[in-house]
């Protein structure tokens, strides 16, 4: 391996300069064993909290691995504030919405049950080493936020009315993407995005009847839910987000 392509960590403490932290053993495996690094090798790690550092291996043993953090490299900072409800799919089409969605900044991942949901055994463990996974590759700083999947109607029931809903609508009652997303006032915003089969009939009257949701069109194609969901993200990054000019 290239030892000047340093290894990017996800470490999940409040990390300080100076400070020396002990790596989960699947971390230290991946460094010692599958990247063959030795003691004093240089990590770059992050928290989420406290921007991103150069860390050594200053332990290497049977036991423990150890790193001790020398340098901040990069302040923090947060990704904007755009959460994605989506229904779950099969697993590798679900894989590539979480890691997507993690390259493309979302803030906080809600798997929502709709009616025709076929997926129904939602494994929230594995969406989190996914992001973590997503996030370490894409140098964000931040590792979004993956709740317990919810049914629809209760994710709508407690909604926080401050955060406008953009529901993603194939049947072609929807907006234009971008005029939709501009002329929103609320800066909080949530995508969301309807399973293989679409959302059912009742669940679009209902949406339809909310005023913190707005029917959004991706234009005169059907596209794949993994699709929908990535391309509504970016179209929201270029309009509001951190793409825009
Ligand atoms: N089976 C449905 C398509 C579902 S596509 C049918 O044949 O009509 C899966 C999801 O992607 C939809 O629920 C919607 O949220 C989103 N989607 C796909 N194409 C879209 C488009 N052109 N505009 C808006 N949303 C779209």
């Amino acid at each position: 391996m290239k030892k000047n392509i340093k290894p990017r960590l996800f470490i999940n403490e409040n990390l300080t300069l100076g400070g020396v932290y002990t790596l989960a053993p699947a971390q230290a495996h991946y460094l010692l064993n599958v990247l063959r690094l030795n003691l004093h090798d240089e990590v770059k790690v992050f928290d989420g909290k406290n921007g991103e550092f150069l860390a050594q291996i200053s332990a290497a043993g049977k036991k423990e691995t150890q790193i001790t953090i020398r340098e901040k490299i990069r302040e923090m900072s947060f990704s904007p504030d755009v959460w994605l409800l989506f229904a779950p799919v099969k697993k590798d089409k679900t894989d590539l919405i979480i890691a997507g969605a993690t390259e493309l900044g979302v803030s906080k991942i809600l798997p929502t049950i709709t009616r025709r949901t076929i997926c129904e055994r939602v494994k929230t463990e594995r969406f989190q080493a996914q992001v973590i996974e997503a996030a370490e590759q894409c140098r964000r700083l931040d590792v979004p936020e993956v709740r317990p999947a919810e049914t629809l109607e209760n994710v709508l029931k407690n909604w926080p009315k401050d955060r406008t809903l953009f529901f993603m609508d194939e049947t072609g009652n929807g907006q234009n993407v971008l005029k939709t997303f501009a002329a929103d006032k609320n800066s909080a915003s949530a995508l969301l995005v309807g399973p293989e089969g679409g959302f059912a009939e009742e669940e679009l009257s209902l949406l339809r009847k909310l005023d913190f949701a707005k029917a959004v069109s991706l234009g005169k194609r059907i596209l794949r839910a993994e699709t929908a969901a990535l391309a509504a993200l970016a179209c929201w990054q270029a309009c509001r987000g951190d793409w825009k000019i």
